[in-house]
């Protein structure tokens, strides 16, 4: 198998290292079928013994065939009894032969609570390595990045401790706070405006604040701008239009103002921000013009392109990117996940509808199952086999699959949940487009809610009607990405008997009750990102609901098999709803959330 390259020696020049990085890849998907064969064995070599494997009856033998024969394609919930035992403390092989360093708490939820993803100490190389690929790839595309900066605005968030010991915590926190990246030798493509304390700083009002000084410090040295996923920069912009007269007095005096308090910050923005009268006059001109339409360019004038996800959910912010980049490139480089890091991006300055994200088989070992196509009449509701599951170098073009990993940290035909489409290939290696994640109704940042969970939020919540002799007869849901920051949007049609009017109170109430039910992701995002915006329900007048139906049965929808649906994203469809508004009512205050697990608060 071929040898990563050593991307943390500095031996070689820039320009050496980067095609060291580009012919790796080069041999790892050109050898696609042998390298994934070889993960595999190695996977199993290692964890023969551990109790999950010998459960399944693998007795030792690593065997590709053996492999596909006896183990089970698995969810979350399948593996849940042992990730708790893990996470009580029990320290015995059970996944994985390699001690677990840590959880990583993904943004896919079980029971309303994070997934917990187990991790082990090497994987922080294998997830560096894709990092590492990222600017030898764009530096095809764009050349000269090593001479400008980064302004990404990164952030780290809370983290737990499982009743067993174990740290919980987002993978990025993960991350930033290892020595891979705090410790990361000198590299221009990592040279980022933003100090490292700045993104370390738990307090997110800092960090945010600190981070946007520091960027507009140093804007013309900007050569590109980002975040992780598109919501996050945009909250970024937002945060700019409502703290610029301050960022400018601080630029202006070159002081930092008292509400950024964390030492280590201060210490660190103080040794770049110079007093600079010209530039705060500058960046308040541009901020007080009444658009702010191409904003980014505007104060960051060498920038080449905004560096965010945009595809998947993220794709409903690509109007508002464009708006304020001036139609910048919009760049998605990669495609990760708490469970593995999967992909990248080839092509990075294609359009987003076009991204197509490689899959890297040293990652892990990958399986798909095919998904059926819509026209493949009744087959496609046939439960899946596992003997369907195909090899990474085996899908075919144009053919949806769900995504099975095996990794290195103990999860074995792990199903992710995300849908890929084949695009292409890359020698041996497929190229996917990412389609979806299943079940997946609404979402604004890294909230994932589904149908189940919105349904029974709604139900519990409609139960503030019955007072006053109303029932909720139908209602429908949007992701409003429109509003900075994006909130959930309610259609309720009400049937009341009686005359009497239900106050305002009520359906804040309503609004609370159905943000307290929904998952821990829905409420870190409300109460500690700020991510999402209160909920909101909008009743709607009596026949809506009818209309809705005469509208999808216009288009071709069967009268028999008619539902109306739990969540919209269609215009013509919303614009049909808001049309016929009579009142709308937001939650009056943030639903609770404690960083954790419910079940360890309690304990
Ligand atoms: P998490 O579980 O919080 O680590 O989130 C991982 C999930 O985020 C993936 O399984 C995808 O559903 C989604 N995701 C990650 N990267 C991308 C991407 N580039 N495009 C679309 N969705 C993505």
């Amino acid at each position: 198998m071929p040898e990563a390259p050593s991307t943390l020696s500095d031996d070689g020049s820039f320009d050496e290292n980067n095609k060291k990085l580009l012919q790796f890849f080069e041999d790892i998907t050109t050898n696609a079928d042998e390298v994934q064969k070889k993960i595999l064995n190695e996977i199993l070599s290692r964890n023969i013994g551990v109790e999950y494997l010998q459960r399944h009856g693998l007795n030792g033998n690593t065997d590709y065939e053996n492999f596909k024969e006896i183990m089970p394609v698995v969810t979350y919930e399948d593996l849940k009894p042992d990730i708790d035992r893990i996470a009580d403390g029990d320290r015995s092989s059970i996944l994985c032969s390699q001690p677990i360093s840590e959880f990583l708490t993904s943004s896919g939820t079980s029971g309303g609570e994070r997934k917990l993803m187990p991790t082990v100490e090497e994987e922080l190389g294998r997830r560096s390595l894709l990092y590492s690929l990222l600017m030898p790839v764009m530096d095809q595309f764009v050349p000269d990045l090593e001479k400008g900066k980064g302004m990404y605005f990164l952030f780290i968030k809370s983290e737990a401790k499982t009743p067993g010991g174990l740290l919980a915590r987002p993978v990025l926190t993960s991350y930033y706070k290892s020595s891979y990246f705090k410790k990361r030798p000198y590299d221009p493509y990592t040279n980022y405006t933003s100090p490292d304390e700045t993104i370390l700083c738990l307090d997110s009002y800092q960090s945010m604040y600190s981070q946007m000084l520091c960027g507009l410090c140093q804007n013309t040295q900007v050569f590109r701008v980002g975040a992780v996923f598109a919501s996050g920069f945009i909250r970024a912009i937002r945060f700019l239009e409502k703290h610029w007269p301050l960022l400018c007095d601080d630029i202006r005096n070159g002081t930092l103002n008292s509400q950024i308090t964390d030492p280590l910050v201060r210490e660190a923005v103080m040794k770049i921000l110079k007093p600079n009268p010209k530039l705060a006059e500058f960046i308040e001109t541009e901020c007080r013009k009444e658009s702010w339409k191409g904003i980014i360019p505007r104060l960051w004038p060498n920038t080449k392109y905004i560096d965010v996800i945009v595809t998947g959910t993220m794709s409903q912010y690509i109007p508002t990117l464009n708006y304020y980049g001036s139609d910048l490139p919009l760049v998605c480089t990669m495609y990760a996940s708490s469970e593995c890091y999967f992909g990248i991006n080839l092509n990075p300055l294609c359009k987003p509808s076009e991204v197509a994200y490689t899959l890297i088989p040293t990652m892990g070992y990958f399986e798909f199952l095919p998904v059926a196509r819509e026209d493949e009449g009744p087959e496609k509701s046939k439960p899946y086999d596992k003997n369907d599951l195909v090899d990474l170098v085996d899908v075919k073009l144009g053919q949806e699959y769900e995504l099975v990993v095996t990794t290195y940290a103990g999860l074995y035909r792990y199903r992710v949940g995300d849908i890929l489409k084949v695009a292409g290939f890359k020698n041996k290696a497929p190229q996917f487009h990412f389609v979806c994640r299943k079940n997946v109704a609404l979402s604004i940042d890294s909230d994932k809610t589904d149908e189940v969970e919105l349904h029974d939020a709604v139900v519990k919540a409609s139960t503030h009607l019955l007072p006053f002799e109303a029932s909720l007869t139908e209602y429908t849901s949007y992701a409003d990405a429109t509003t900075i920051p994006g909130h959930y949007v309610l259609y309720w049609e009400i049937n009341q008997s009686s005359e009497t009017l239900i106050p305002t109170l009520v359906f804040e109430d309503c609004c609370l009750t159905i943000e307290e039910s929904l998952n821990s992701v829905y409420r870190q995002c409300r109460v500690s990102d700020k991510s999402i915006g209160p909920l909101e329900i909008k009743v709607v007048e009596n026949g809506t609901f009818d209309k809705l139906m005469d509208y999808a049965i216009s288009n071709g929808a069967s009268i028999n098999q008619y539902k109306a649906p739990r969540c919209v994203k269609y215009a013509p469809i919303i614009e049909l709803l808001n049309a016929r508004v009579v009142s709308s009512y937001f939650s009056p205050k943030c639903p609770k959330w404690v960083p954790g697990q419910k079940q360890w608060c309690s304990s």
